[in-house]
């Protein structure tokens, strides 16, 4: 098994329709200018103006006292555990999370603590469900420190979570002095898709953050924001992460750029998710989910043809897709087009046809 990914097979040709990931968004010449006039300084030392502008304009956005600009989403969500638990603590998310799922075990590794799944549709559990799985305070159990929840849940479907699921979360949590988390790698997704702003989405919850290098385009960056204690607490985090940056403006100016550039075009991605997901789901043996945001996943096994085949058939065809929990995802974003879109079904039709 290997551990890094594969390097690209000469004898394919190049990927002219990336479907694979929101991560795979180029940043625009637009973005890249705005990247190259940013004004910079010393970021480690609270220097750099334009890293400070971004993380003022994010905790606004979201309603907290402050934040800090980090490498990644992942360090996000591993410096905000390792700040809200202690070794041996418990945090409540649900079993496709990227916190169980996909960050190499970091929250174990680095902070001992352990993550009790909690399930539920389409990587959304129930405010029913996250009530039963509270234990009484005991020297049996593990202190059940956070709740999470992914906004919008990657795995499931880029399912929204509600705004009064949401609210019901935070009200059980605050009533068992839990603390709630919000990755919120989409959350800009599930606030274009339902119009709620995402002061509303983040109320309520102690630390959320928003990715900058999925859907929004920009090459690099995240942004965590919290009280003003507990983002003090991610700086240490970050810096013996080995987090703490230097002339980081020239990010920081991207993700600026994206926050007004790149956040209402979302809806496209919307609609060219919904048109996809149409367009698959009148080809015999395909199932799909209906998108409520930007991620498609289907199953093209009742055709005949297999995950590992479909997507290998696609490639070949210039179309990237990515495999994700024994289906395949197809992820739209601001390098997809709806022409691209037409063209990935009429491949999709003519592989199942020949299966
Ligand atoms: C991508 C993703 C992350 C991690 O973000 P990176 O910036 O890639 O580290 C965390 N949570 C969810 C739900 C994601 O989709």
């Amino acid at each position: 098994m290997r551990m890094t990914p594969a390097s690209p097979d000469p004898k394919l040709p190049p990927v002219r329709i990336n479907l694979m990931s929101d991560t795979q968004t180029r940043p625009t010449l637009a973005m890249r200018e705005a990247m190259a006039r940013a004004e910079v300084g010393d970021e480690q030392i609270g220097d750099d103006p334009t890293t400070i502008a971004l993380c003022e304009r994010v905790a606004d956005m979201l309603g907290k006292e402050a934040a800090v600009f980090l490498p990644s989403g992942t360090m996000c969500n591993v410096a905000a555990t390792l700040v809200h638990c202690r070794p041996g603590d418990e945090i409540l998310a649900h079993p496709s999370a990227h916190v169980l799922t996909r960050e190499g075990g970091a929250h174990a590794a680095l902070g001992g603590f352990q993550i009790t799944p909690l399930p539920g549709e389409n990587g959304v559990f129930t405010p029913e469900t996250f009530r039963a799985a509270i234990q009484p305070v005991s020297r049996y159990s593990a202190p059940q420190r956070v709740v999470t929840v992914e906004q919008t849940a990657n795995v499931g479907g880029g399912t929204i979570w509600k705004k009064s699921t949401l609210d019901e979360i935070t009200a059980i949590a605050r009533a068992h002095k839990l603390i709630t988390h919000m990755d919120g790698a989409r959350l800009m997704n599930a606030c274009v898709a339902t119009g709620v702003s995402a002061r509303d989405m983040a109320e309520g919850w102690d630390s959320v953050w928003i990715d900058f290098s999925k859907g929004l385009g920009a090459p690099i960056g995240a942004v965590i924001a919290g009280t003003d204690t507990f983002i003090d607490e991610v700086w240490r985090w970050k810096q013996r992460l080995g987090g703490a940056m230097r002339q980081s403006g020239i990010c920081a100016a991207a993700c600026l750029y994206a926050l007004d550039h790149h956040i209402d075009r979302l809806a496209d991605d919307h609609a060219n998710a919904r048109t996809l997901a149409r367009g698959l789901a009148q080809i015999p043996g395909i199932t799909v989910n209906q998108p409520e945001t930007n991620l498609i996943f289907f199953d093209p096994t009742a055709t005949g043809i297999t995950t590992q085949r479909m997507i290998s058939e696609l490639r070949k065809r210039g179309i990237l897709t990515g495999a994700l929990d024994h289906r395949i995802r197809a992820c739209t974003h601001l390098d997809v087009t709806a022409t691209m879109i037409e063209e990935t079904v009429s491949a999709i039709r003519d592989i199942a046809s020949k299966a």
